[in-house]
């Protein structure tokens, strides 16, 4: 992590068991203290994957990581509705970093049977992002222990409280940029002279599927542009809240959303 001289806000309550509570107390026992590296190096964090969008700032944490951990693929899921700009970057930055790419894709029938006008984005986008985002994720990160994931507490007032680590139902999380500010990731990027999306410079601060991505609001938070035909969406669905739902929305969980979870169980 960049050195910073300014004071990290403190661990929200709760969220944290005995494992966790391990991991802490070795390799981040005071939140100036933090060692990523050893994190990974536990055998907890063998069997560990990396989730990208490969999105406005995902060079930096894969660059990060990758560093730490050579070994470790790289889950992208691949909703139909993301950029060309997207995959061109992903497919050059894959190249250059070396990255063993898993490309993971919706299952047809759930596409044919809930989305069969391609619609779905517009008509109801947590239903939409749960089945071309969560489900797939979920069922392909059941071959894993844990995961990390590149969110960071600066983006939105959701992730405000983002802990290091966190549980994820069996598996663990890792949130190794929590705490990175945005000019942490600009310097990043300089140092390590990354690329950066090709969309960035049409003032996309936070990237997505295509129907579901705008240019950042002006002053607003770096994930202001997101699923602007919906104002009270925050999140696609892939990360558990407070509450141990998946979060999509300022309000948490809908109707819609929890019905397909439950299909989804019993399948
Ligand atoms: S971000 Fe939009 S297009 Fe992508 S899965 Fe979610 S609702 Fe669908």
């Amino acid at each position: 992590m960049p050195d910073r001289k300014h004071p990290i806000p403190a661990w929200p309550a709760g969220g944290m068991d005995s494992e966790l509570d391990r991991l802490r107390d070795l390799f981040f026992p005071r939140l100036d203290s933090i060692n990523i590296a050893g994190l990974l190096t536990d055998p907890i964090c063998r069997n560990t994957v990396i989730v990208s969008s490969f999105g406005a700032e995902s060079a930096a944490l894969l660059h990060y990581i990758h560093a730490l951990r050579a070994d470790l693929p790289v889950i992208f899921l691949d909703t139909g509705h993301h950029f060309a700009e997207t995959f061109e970057y992903r497919d050059a930055l894959a190249e250059r970093l070396g990255l063993e790419l898993i490309i993971v894709r919706p299952e047809p029938s759930l596409i044919a049977e809930e989305d069969p006008h391609d619609q779905l984005h517009a008509d109801d986008p947590n239903a939409c992002c749960t089945i071309r985002k969560t489900f797939p994720l979920q069922d392909v990160l059941q071959r894993y222990a844990c995961w990390i994931s590149g969110r960071k507490r600066y983006q939105s007032a959701t992730r405000a409280a983002l802990p290091l680590i966190e549980r994820d139902g069996v598996r663990i999380k890792l949130n190794p940029l929590a705490f990175w500010t945005r000019d942490d990731i600009n310097a990043y990027f300089k140092a390590h002279d990354l690329p950066r999306h090709p969309l960035e410079e049409k003032g996309y601060a936070s990237i997505g599927c295509a129907p579901c991505t705008a240019a950042a609001v002006e002053g607003g938070a770096s994930r202001s542009g997101r699923w602007p035909q919906m104002a009270d969406k925050t999140e696609c669905g892939i990360h558990l809240g407070p509450d141990g739902r998946f979060v999509r929305n300022r309000s948490l969980q809908t109707g819609a959303g929890i019905a397909l979870e439950a299909r989804h169980r019993k399948a």
